[in-house]
């Protein structure tokens, strides 16, 4: 794990059939000509994830999904694993996005087996915490923040490269962020969470912001990033990319 270089991840969601794969052509192509320092990756659907590798093999760009299940097979219907995903060519996983938490019913204690699935197949995992509007309100940001983090991360993490995202779920596909000094108050007591779970492999691994960032706003985030709704247009990404330079 290369910790000291910025992370930046396109978690494109549920959206993305075959012509968005230019999309991700033009990054690969971009970043060719011009290479950056930041470690980049290109989260997307499952579906997409195979022809994604292909399109990518060779370029600086990671292939990673969004999900998966804990177990590595089994009657789930509908379900993929975390080898599937990595049979296809995924090399990251983006684990407990509030949009899993708030849509699935995801628990702290389900994202932790997961998380130890996308090891257990060789993916470096991204966990995602974060807090509602109505925890911030009640001034419980980075006890909420914190608690989420121990328990959503797994002890077999210690020595593996994986990230933790900061994502407030009131700023996800809103255009509301938090201001720089709230990112680095949840950011100084995520490290502090992580580094009490896993001790030197916490002090490490990289923590992302996410949460509607914007070319707009991408330089005034000095951190890494997971970018949602701006990494579908190559441009827009790109600039983001940049912006971190
Ligand atoms: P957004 O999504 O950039 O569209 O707000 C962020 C995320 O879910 O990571």
């Amino acid at each position: 794990m290369d910790s000291a270089r910025p992370l930046i991840v396109g978690n494109w969601k549920m959206f993305g059939l075959e012509p968005a794969l230019e999309q991700a052509r033009k990054v690969a192509d971009s970043l060719a000509l011009k290479p950056v320092r930041a470690r980049v990756s290109l989260c997307v659907p499952a579906t997409l994830i195979e022809r994604m590798a292909r399109v990518l093999n060779g370029s600086a760009v990671i292939v990673g999904g969004q999900d998966h299940h804990s177990e590595a097979e089994g009657p789930f219907t509908g379900d993929v694993s975390a080898e599937m995903l990595a049979e296809a060519g995924a090399r990251q996983v983006i684990l407990g996005h509030s949009e899993r938490r708030g849509g699935h019913g995801e628990s702290d204690e389900l994202t932790s087996r997961k998380t130890e699935a996308a090891l257990r197949a060789g993916l470096e995992p991204i966990v995602c915490v974060g807090e509602t509007l109505a925890e911030r309100r009640e001034g419980r940001t980075l006890e909420v923040i914190a608690l989420q983090a121990k328990t959503s991360l797994p002890d077999d993490l210690k020595g593996h490269a994986f990230a933790l995202a900061y994502e407030p779920v009131w700023s996800i596909g809103t255009g509301l962020t938090p201001t720089l000094a709230q990112i680095e108050e949840a950011h100084g007591a995520l490290r502090h969470a992580l580094a009490e779970r896993l001790g030197e492999s916490g002090l490490r691994s990289p923590i992302l912001y996410g949460g509607s960032v914007r070319p707009e706003n991408a330089a005034e985030i000095l951190h890494g990033r997971e970018v949602g709704g701006a990494s579908l247009k190559a441009e827009d990404f790109l600039a983001i990319i940049r912006a971190a330079e």
